[in-house]
Order: C-alpha cells, then sequence, then structure tokens
C-alpha cells in the first residue's frame, strides 16, 4: 500500500514498525476482504453497464456501445480470474503481487466507468448527463463498501471513475452543470474521507482482533501456565501430603512400637530433654503427667530415686550397663541405657527399665534348688563311696583270707573244707563283682563316671585282661587264642582301666557262655583311626532278634538263665566304650558262636610304659637274698592287718610293722625307716593323707614308695590320692598274688636303686 495514501496509513504504518507481525497480520486480512469483494463488484459491472450502455445509445454508437461493453467485459473477466487465483492458492504470489494485480483490475474497470463520464460531452442531454453522474456516483458509492479495504484502490477507482466527469461537467459552463460538478466534488471528498474512516475502522477492527486472538493465545498460554503450574503444586502437595502420611505412619509405628516394648522406656536428648517415652515406663514408677510435661530428665531421674529403697541417689546411667534398682515397694529394676545415633552421630540416649523381680527372684531360688541339687547329689556319691567302702572292707577280709586258706593247701582241712572255702571265695569275688558293677552303672546313669583318656598301650589291656580271666578257664577247659596283626601293639586313646574292664567283660561273657572244650580267640587289628578288638567265642550263640536287648541293663536271655549274671555288663562295657569314643558290637551265629567286638581311637602319640606298671605285674623280678626289709602298714583294721601279714610272711626276709593310727604310723616311719609303707586312708585320729604329708616332708622319705590301701574305689579319690603324692592307689578287696607280687617288685627295685 501506497505510503501517501493519507494520515490513516501512515499512522497504520507507525503500528507496522512498531509491529510488523502484527501489521503484516492485517495487510493479509485486507487484502483476503478485498478479492473477496470481487465477485460483488463485477455483479454490479454486469447489473450497471446495460443500463448505461441503453440510456446512452445514441451517444455511442453501435460500434463504440460494442467496443465498451467488450472492454467491460474483459475486466470483469480479469477480476474474476485474479479472484479464482487467489481463493485457489493464496501463497502463490506475495502480498504486494496479489496488490498490484487487483489494483490492475481497479483501474481498468474504473476507466472503463470514467469514459463513460468523458463520453458525455458529446450530449446536450441533461436527462443522459445527470443518469451517468448519479450512475457514476453510485458506482463510487458502491465501491466505498468493496474498495475500502484497499483505501487506495478505491481512491484510485473514484478518482479515474469521477473526475472525467467532473472534467465534462465544468466544461458545459451552465449553472446546472457547475451546481453539479460542486455537488459530484462534494461527493467525492464525501466519500473519500469516509473512506479513509472506514479503512481506519476495518484496520482497527482487524488489528484489534488479532490482538484479541493474540491475547487469548497468551491467556490460553498463560491458562496452560498456570494449569501447568497447579498440576505441579498438586503434585507437590501430593507428594507433601504422602510424605507427612508416611511421617504419620512412621510415627504412630514408632509410638506402637514403644508401647508394644515389655520394658519401660524413656527417650532423651543431648541435653536431658525427653523427646519420647512409653506407658510401661509411667506406670513403672508411677511418673505424674506433669512430671513428663515439664520434659526435663533430672526432675524424672529425682523422682525415681525418690523411690529407691536406699537412699543413695542413682547417677546418670552409663552407656552399656545394667543398673539394678531395689525400689522401697521391694521391686527390682534393671536400667539400661543406649546411645541413640543417626548415621554417627549421636543425638540422645535410650533409656530401658525392666521389671526384674520375678527373674531374679526365680533365678535366686533356681539357684537355691541347683545347691540342693548339688548338695543331695555330693551326699549321694558320698553315700556311694561309704557303702563301697563298707562293703568292700569285710570283703577285703573275706575274700583274702580264703585265698589264704586256698594258697595254703592246709592240710588240717579236708576235701569238703576246701570245697567249702573255694565257695566263700567264688561268692565272695561275685559279691565284688557285684558291688563294682553297680557303682559303675549308678555313676554312668548320673553322667558321673570320670574318663581319664590317656595313651594305652593295647598290649598291656590284652596282657592285663587275659590274665585275669584266665583263671576262670580251668574248670571248663576253655582255651584263649591270642591273635594279633602286630609285632608291637598300637596305643589306643582310651582310659587304661575301663578299657581293660570291657575287653574283661567280654572275655568273661565268652568264657562264662562257651561249651565245654571250647575256644575263645581273642583278635586284635586295626585300620588308619582305630584298633579293632574282637572276642569270639564258641558257645551256643544269640539270635539277631537278642542283639539289641542283651546291651539293655538286666537283660538276660533264657537260654543262659543257668549261668550266674546280672544282665548289666554288657551294658557298661557299651556305655564305657560310648564315652571312650569308641563303638561295639556283636555278630553271632546260633550254634556256633558269637563275635563281640569294640574299637577304639589309635592314639596320636605313643606314650611310654610307666615303671610301676612293669613292677606290679613283673612276676619274674629277683630279690637281693640277704637284704632285710621293712613294711609299714598303717591300718586300724585288725583283720586287714593280719591278712596283710599272712602276704608279707611269704616275702622272704621281710618283716611288716603296723599302725592302728596315723600317729602311730609316723612315729614308727621315723624310728624303723621302713622301705614301703602302706596307708589306710580313712584312719581314726588323722586321715592317711595327713600322714602321707608329715611324712613326705622328711627327706629321709623322699624316695619311700608310700601306697595309699583304701576301700573307696571312686575315680576322684583315686585321682586324688595319685594327685597327693601317693605311690599309687590300691584298692580293696585286694588281690593276694597281685599284691604279694607287687611289693616283692617295688622292694626289688628299691635293692636295684630303680626307686
Ligand atoms: P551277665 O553276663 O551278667 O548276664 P551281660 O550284660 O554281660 O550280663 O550279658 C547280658 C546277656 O547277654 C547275658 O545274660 C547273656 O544272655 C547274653 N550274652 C552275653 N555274652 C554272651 C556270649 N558270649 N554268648 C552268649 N550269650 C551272651
Amino acid at each position: 500500500m501506497p505510503r501517501s495514501s493519507g494520515n490513516v496509513l501512515e499512522n497504520n504504518e507507525t503500528t507496522a514498525i512498531a509491529n510488523p507481525q502484527l501489521d503484516q497480520a492485517v495487510f493479509l486480512e485486507r487484502t483476503k476482504l478485498s478479492f473477496t469483494n470481487i465477485p460483488a463488484s463485477i455483479i454490479a459491472t454486469f447489473v450497471v453497464a446495460p443500463y448505461l450502455l441503453y440510456v446512452n445509445r445514441d451517444i455511442y454508437g453501435a460500434d463504440l456501445s460494442f467496443i465498451w461493453a467488450g472492454y467491460m467485459f474483459l475486466t470483469m473477466l480479469y477480476r474474476y480470474v485474479i479472484f479464482i487465483a487467489f481463493k485457489k492458492d493464496m501463497n502463490r504470489y506475495s502480498l504486494q503481487i496479489w496488490n498490484r494485480l487487483f489494483l490492475v483490475g481497479v483501474v481498468s474497470t474504473a476507466i472503463g466507468w470514467g469514459i463513460t463520464g468523458s463520453s458525455l460531452m458529446l450530449t446536450e442531454s441533461l436527462q443522459q448527463q445527470m443518469f451517468t453522474t448519479i450512475v457514476l456516483a453510485g458506482l463510487s458509492s458502491g465501491a466505498l463498501a468493496t474498495l475500502t479495504p484497499l483505501y487506495s484502490a478505491f481512491v484510485l477507482f473514484t478518482v479515474i471513475n469521477m473526475v472525467p466527469l467532473l472534467i465534462t461537467l465544468l466544461n458545459y459552463g451552465a449553472p446546472v452543470h457547475y451546481a453539479t460538478a460542486s455537488l459530484v466534488f462534494i461527493f467525492m471528498a464525501f466519500i473519500i474521507t469516509s473512506s479513509a474512516r472506514m479503512a481506519k475502522t476495518i484496520q482497527d477492527s482487524i488489528s484489534l482482533r488479532f490482538q484479541h486472538d493474540n491475547a487469548l493465545k497468551v491467556v490460553a498460554a498463560k491458562k496452560q501456565q498456570t494449569d501447568e503450574l497447579n498440576l505441579n503444586l498438586r503434585q507437590q502437595i501430593n507428594e507433601r501430603e504422602l510424605i507427612e502420611h508416611h511421617l504419620e505412619y512412621s510415627m504412630s509405628q514408632l509410638k506402637a512400637t514403644l508401647e508394644s516394648a515389655t520394658d519401660g522406656i524413656l527417650v532423651i536428648d543431648n541435653d536431658e530433654q525427653v523427646t519420647n517415652y512409653n506407658q510401661n515406663f509411667i506406670d513403672l514408677f508411677d511418673i505424674p503427667i506433669t512430671l513428663i510435661e515439664i520434659a526435663d530428665f533430672s526432675q524424672i531421674q529425682g523422682h525415681i530415686n525418690s523411690l529407691l529403697k536406699d537412699k543413695t541417689p542413682v547417677s546418670p546411667i552409663d552407656t552399656d550397663q545394667v543398673v539394678l534398682l531395689e525400689l522401697k515397694d521391694g521391686r527390682l529394676i534393671e536400667a539400661f541405657s543406649k546411645p541413640q545415633k543417626i548415621a554417627d552421630q549421636i543425638i540422645g540416649n535410650v533409656l530401658s527399665y525392666r521389671d526384674a523381680t520375678m527373674r531374679i527372684n526365680s533365678e535366686s531360688s533356681l539357684q537355691e534348688a541347683k545347691t540342693k541339687a548339688e548338695v543331695a547329689n555330693k551326699q549321694k556319691s558320698e553315700f556311694l563311696s561309704r557303702i563301697s567302702h563298707e562293703l568292700r572292707t569285710p570283703l577285703n577280709a573275706i575274700l583274702g583270707f580264703g585265698h589264704l586258706l586256698q594258697e595254703d593247701n592246709n592240710k588240717h582241712l579236708d576235701t569238703d573244707e576246701r570245697d567249702y572255702i573255694s565257695h566263700i571265695c567264688v561268692a565272695g569275688e561275685h559279691l565284688l563283682h557285684l558291688i563294682d558293677d553297680l557303682l559303675d552303672i549308678s555313676r554312668i546313669e548320673s553322667g558321673k563316671l570320670n574318663i581319664d583318656l590317656s595313651n594305652v598301650s593295647c598290649e598291656k589291656i590284652v596282657n592285663e585282661s587275659v590274665a585275669l580271666v584266665r583263671p576262670s578257664t580251668t574248670e571248663r577247659n576253655i582255651k584263649i587264642i591270642i591273635k594279633s596283626d602286630f609285632e608291637v601293639m598300637p596305643f589306643i586313646q582310651a582310659d587304661h582301666t575301663r578299657c581293660k574292664q570291657a575287653l574283661v567283660n567280654l572275655l568273661s561273657n565268652a568264657i562264662k557262655y562257651n561249651k565245654e572244650s571250647g575256644s575263645v580267640t581273642l583278635t586284635i587289628s586295626a585300620n588308619a583311626s582305630h584298633v579293632h578288638f574282637e572276642v569270639k567265642d564258641t558257645g551256643a550263640g544269640i539270635s539277631e532278634d537278642s542283639f539289641k536287648d542283651i546291651f539293655q541293663p538286666f537283660i538276660r536271655l533264657k537260654q543262659t538263665e543257668k549261668t550266674k549274671g546280672t544282665g548289666i555288663g554288657l551294658t557298661i562295657t557299651k556305655r564305657l566304650i560310648d564315652i571312650m569314643n569308641g563303638s561295639i558290637g556283636v555278630e553271632s551265629t546260633p550254634g556256633e558262636g558269637s563275635t563281640f567286638w569294640f574299637e577304639l581311637p589309635i592314639a596320636s602319640t605313643v606314650e611310654t610304659v610307666s615303671p610301676m606298671q612293669n613292677i606290679k605285674y613283673n612276676q619274674n623280678s629277683v630279690m637281693s637274698a640277704d637284704k632285710q626289709h621293712t613294711i609299714l602298714y598303717v591300718e586300724d583294721e585288725p583283720l586287714n592287718q593280719a591278712l596283710l601279714k599272712s602276704i608279707v610272711k611269704q616275702i622272704n626276709n621281710t618283716r611288716l610293722l603296723t599302725a592302728a593310727t596315723g600317729e602311730e604310723g609316723i612315729e614308727i616311719a621315723m624310728a624303723e625307716q621302713p622301705d614301703i609303707i602302706l596307708m589306710d586312708i580313712n584312719l581314726p585320729g588323722i586321715s592317711g593323707y595327713e600322714v602321707l604329708k608329715v611324712i613326705k616332708n622328711d627327706k629321709a622319705f623322699s624316695k619311700t614308695p608310700i601306697f595309699a590301701l583304701s576301700a573307696n574305689a571312686m575315680p576322684n579319690e583315686i585321682k586324688r590320692g595319685r594327685d597327693a603324692g601317693f605311690f599309687d592307689y590300691l584298692i580293696k578287696p585286694i588281690n593276694i598274688d597281685n599284691t604279694r607280687h607287687l611289693l616283692k617288685n617295688t622292694l626289688n627295685m628299691i635293692d636295684n636303686d630303680l626307686i
């Protein structure tokens, strides 16, 4: 649009500079409006042109009329074509080009109409002049509506359309023509200013519409932003609500946890201000609620201190320490303290208070019951020990003298009497066995059997066991065969006495339940970890069903009922083997015999045999023939003294001195310097232990072997005796042969300076 077109456009240009985008948009809109009005203009031309041709037909003549009509048709066609082209593809050309094309149409049409104004010069008819003036004015009025959006087009159209008419009218020079010309001029001025105002209004309204649309877009964008912000805010609120909910839940959970704790709990911060507590705490110390509200720990502690039995107030509880609070009402409260930590930072302390009254009371009654049970157990052990002692003491005399009578081959005794003595000895041995077994079983049952595991020579176990059972083979002519895989038998990890007891038991059974002139085969073998002892007999055998039963206490098989027995030997044997970490079993073919076996772990190191063990069983030892020996026996029981006298009587050049009390024993020992001392433990006055202590204190006796000789066979007593310094601990009833050999060998070793 040309810049010189008027103020409105200049203002518009200012707007355009201020807002080129808006200006462009408005320009587009105005162009669109103008193109939209093309059909109306064409229709107006199409309607008005025939009238004009008809009224002025005499002026133009046929040829001119045809040329003019053709020209007008071409302008209409041109305008129609650009209308269609614009409508079809507006973006084909720039707005400037479309504008120019539009102006071409407007100007050519205006020229067509302007020609009709000039053609009036050729007529004198006022009617034709007025008609044409009105038509041209009407066309400009119409153009006001259709061309105003493009103000410059309207101005061009009106000027080209009206100016020739104006000039023609002025040419006539008549007053009516002057008047008409001046009116036409006024009309032109009027419609051009109207058009300018309308153009501005159109421009403003378009501009306003755009601004409004923009404003709407801005509002929409703002609204979207606000909506997004709202959404964000809602999300944040939701998250916050969720966090608050979690927090609330955690708090309730913490509270519920505190409340479900059985202890009273008080939580304080580093400034000793209460931050949490549970009802148990309040109830435990009956804390007034006002005190809790003050939340000052020192005041709460003051209240707790006022409840204490002991007036000394309890200082703040140290971490990891349990403080026992004894309350006036008798309750015992245990107080603990643990630091409250977040990450590594200590933020306070958690104090727990527990009513331990019942527990502590029941602990003390439990302790009381335990002490009572221990006392009762001790009493039972003492009772067993006493009974054993009491039974063994007379048995010592019975068996001792019985054996002496048997040994003596006493010519004063007839056959019957010797048989009687033999019965006494067998019955005595049996009774002794029973006592031992009963003691063992009671010890095992009460878990009091002491086992002293050490490296034990299998050879020694085998020799000693076989020696013990051999006498019982003669009566029914049973043969004992020993088979061994070894040149030197290995050592096992076992208790020497208990292992021997187990093997003796199996051998005794194999002899006892054998047939006349049968055999007992003892086989010793080993694998990488265990030594295997196997005792095979040629007896009646045992059915497989009975394998389990025979290891149960007091169970004896019917077939063997006639043979003497108690039914606890195998029970004890099995328990002993179990305790020594071994295993035991039986295989049997009824009618052919039974094989009992046990195995014990091989010793990791080999122990040398103690000289004492050699002494006891070395039956070939030789004593110095002419040297006089003295043995002192401290014993209050005259029968036992007499028994030992009989034993010593058969050792050459040896005299026996006796003392009935410990004090007397010390006196005689000091005066006579005996070679060997045999010491009873239970003496009237001072005990055998005290006598031992006194004698051992004297250097003159440093090498003198002092044997304990006691009826107390409890293992702990034996151990005590050995630990106290006795050379060995001999148990009553003593074996006549063994005791004699022991004494002989000990004297022999003394003579040879081996002790
Ligand atoms: P006791 O021999 O004193 O009866 P044990 O506990 O040693 O007690 O043996 C239990 C039972 O097992 C015996 O009564 C006997 O019936 C049976 N028994 C044990 N060893 C043998 C054996 N070698 N041959 C046949 N039966 C045996």
